[in-house]
């Protein structure tokens, strides 16, 4: 997912690849209802912070919102392979915000497992720190003046969940247009950033007035 929609992908390059095994990665495996895919994220050793994230927004968030807001989204998750390898990482040279993996450009992890399982295994790679920074909202940096910190940490579970039902969107549907891909995708952030404020009781960010 670019910053801005049009769609690619670049394998990292090999010199990242080969860092991220000296350093060494843990993986996190993260089971949700029984119709949604596995999800094994992979990230740098260290990083329990940021998979712990993900991981509660897809299982405590995601579950929660209101139908209208999941429903775009209900019918494409029972689609999906039924595992999904998840890549973290802080940042993409490219500077997008994550891609899908088609088949044939998947890391060696995926390739070992779907080798060992025999299941059917699709894999997308997010980058988290680029996920914070974006702000594809208009009103966001007005509504941040207010209470930055709140406001940073809901955006950062909005975006997260954004981006990763965006590129498991283009997995489960390899032909649709990124166009309308992106249309749903920036629908689902708006829709649930207003609800987690909402929740947090603070109407005051001006986030319902949705452009
Ligand atoms: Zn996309
Ligand atoms: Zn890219």
């Amino acid at each position: 997912m670019r910053r801005t929609a049009r769609g690619h992908y670049r394998p990292p390059p090999l010199w990242r690849q080969l860092l991220g095994q000296l350093r060494g990665r843990d993986q996190m495996l993260v089971r949700g209802p029984e119709t949604w895919p596995l999800l094994l994220l992979s990230f740098p050793r260290g990083h329990d912070d940021i998979a712990t994230q993900l991981r509660d927004a897809w299982l405590n968030t995601l579950p929660l919102l209101r139908a209208p807001v999941v429903d775009p989204y209900r019918r494409m998750l029972a689609e999906l392979p039924s595992m999904v390898v998840v890549l973290l990482d802080p940042r993409n040279i490219c500077t997008c915000l994550g891609h899908f993996h088609p088949p044939g450009s998947e890391s060696r992890l995926a390739r070992r497992l779907r080798a060992d399982t025999g299941g059917n295994l699709g894999e997308l790679d997010l980058a988290w720190e680029n996920i914070r920074d974006w702000r594809p909202h208009p009103l966001s940096s007005l509504a941040a003046t207010t209470d930055a910190a709140g406001f940073s940490r809901l955006h950062f579970r909005a975006a997260l969940l954004t981006v990763l039902l965006h590129e498991l969107d283009h997995l489960a549907h390899p032909d649709h247009k990124e166009q309308t891909v992106r249309h749903s995708s920036d629908a689902f952030y708006t829709a649930v950033l207003d609800e987690l404020l909402r929740e947090e009781g603070s109407g005051s960010y001006g986030m319902s007035a949705s452009a």
